[in-house]
């Protein structure tokens, strides 16, 4: 039998899938004129609102800022703490540290991976602005338990969406589960660009009308600024691909929650290895990683490298460990050091065939037995 070999996530692949309708996106745009701040923007802008379910979405430069401007937009600044989970990507902390707030890491459930809604409210102070839950790896956080806690005890509810397009709990899709949501299109995302992208998603018309001042120097009308806001704009260009792209996101998420059916039934009862769940009863989850547990990570990640299975690790290092947040060298997260230590991520794809799952389960199957077996 040869190895198979299975990349962790194919972009040529899920890109070249566009090329006909990105040909005509840039065709339209040079055809336009405009490069920012026009008609595909606002377009784009119109339809993932309606996506989502909300009011507004303003399109911004990255994901990062999406979640910084909103932070600024509610006047969060030094002095004031929010909470974020402490097993995240680092641009979470970043949004809050930017902004000059304190990011306090909250733990997570040991089930979901997410914010724990029960260690929450230990962690408010009267410095407290804001929550920033994260739907980690396409999960819905649990917003409801969340949602309570913020309007009792007087919060911002800002969700990160950057893993969660289309990612429901209920009837509502994340990105309308807060008081405003950032989401990220950076390529490799489930909605992804040809480039950096992210928006701000909101029902608040005051808020959507702050960004799109801040996300613009500041300034409504050219040449007058009445705040002094920052230059992050989504490009026409990234906007037009991401119109086509968009159309395309059920069928992906689709893809992505059957491949990870197959690996739950195929995977289910291997030695050591712990399975991912979908998250709350009424979530509907897209995927955006499969990330299984095994005490003997290391391990079982070379074991499937050396059977031509790409992984990944989200994340090797807690923010807290990171040189960047040296003030955090101390804190006492256990979860975060552990599941840094114990996950890892197997390919998702939604452009990943029935074969390609095969080899991986194939794979995961018989390194886990070498494993357990040593
Ligand atoms: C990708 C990501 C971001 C940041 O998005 P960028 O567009 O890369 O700036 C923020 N939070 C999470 C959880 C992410 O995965």
């Amino acid at each position: 039998m040869s190895a198979a070999s299975v990349p962790f996530l194919d972009l040529k692949r899920i890109n070249l899938r566009h090329e006909a309708a990105y040909a005509a996106a840039l065709a339209r745009v040079l055809a336009s004129g405009r490069v920012l701040l026009g008609e595909e923007t606002e377009a784009f802008e119109r339809e993932f609102a309606a996506y989502c379910g909300v009011k507004h979405c303003v399109g911004v430069g990255n994901g990062l800022d999406a979640l910084h401007l909103v932070l600024r937009a509610w006047g969060i600044g030094p002095g004031d703490e929010v909470i974020v989970p402490s097993h995240t990507f680092i641009a979470t902390w970043l949004a809050v540290s930017q902004a000059g707030a304190t990011p306090v890491p909250v733990e997570p459930d040991a089930t979901s991976f997410n914010l724990d809604p029960a260690r929450v409210e230990a962690a408010i102070t009267s410095r407290t602005r804001a929550l920033v839950p994260v739907h980690l790896y396409g999960r819905p956080a649990a917003m409801d338990a969340l949602r309570e806690i913020a309007a009792r005890r007087g919060l911002k509810l800002l969700e990160d969406a950057a893993q969660a397009h289309g990612a429901r709990l209920g009837a509502r899709r994340c990105g309308a589960l807060g008081d405003a949501a950032a989401f990220s299109f950076y390529p490799g995302k489930n909605l992804g660009a040809l480039g950096d992208g992210g928006a701000v998603t909101t029902d608040d018309d005051a808020l959507a009308d702050r960004i799109r001042l801040l996300r613009n120097y500041g300034s409504r009308v050219k040449y007058r600024h009445e705040a002094a806001g920052y230059n992050t704009r989504l490009d026409e260009l990234q906007a037009a691909f991401l119109r086509e792209r968009l159309k395309q996101l059920d069928a992906d998420n689709a893809r992505r929650s059957e491949i990870a059916r197959h690996y739950g039934e195929a995977l289910r009862g291997l030695p050591g290895l712990i399975l991912p769940d979908g998250g709350p009863a009424d979530a509907e989850p897209v995927w955006h990683l499969y990330v299984v547990r095994h005490a003997q990570r290391d391990r079982l990640d070379a074991e499937l490298q050396a059977r031509g299975i790409a992984t990944l690790v989200h994340y090797p290092t807690p923010a807290h460990r990171q040189a960047a947040y040296g003030e955090f060298a101390g804190a006492d997260l256990p979860m975060a050091d552990r599941l840094s230590a114990e996950v890892l991520s197997l390919p998702m794809d939604p452009t990943l065939s029935d074969e390609g799952v095969a080899a991986v389960v194939a794979a995961v199957r018989s390194a886990c037995s070498a494993i357990a077996r040593s």
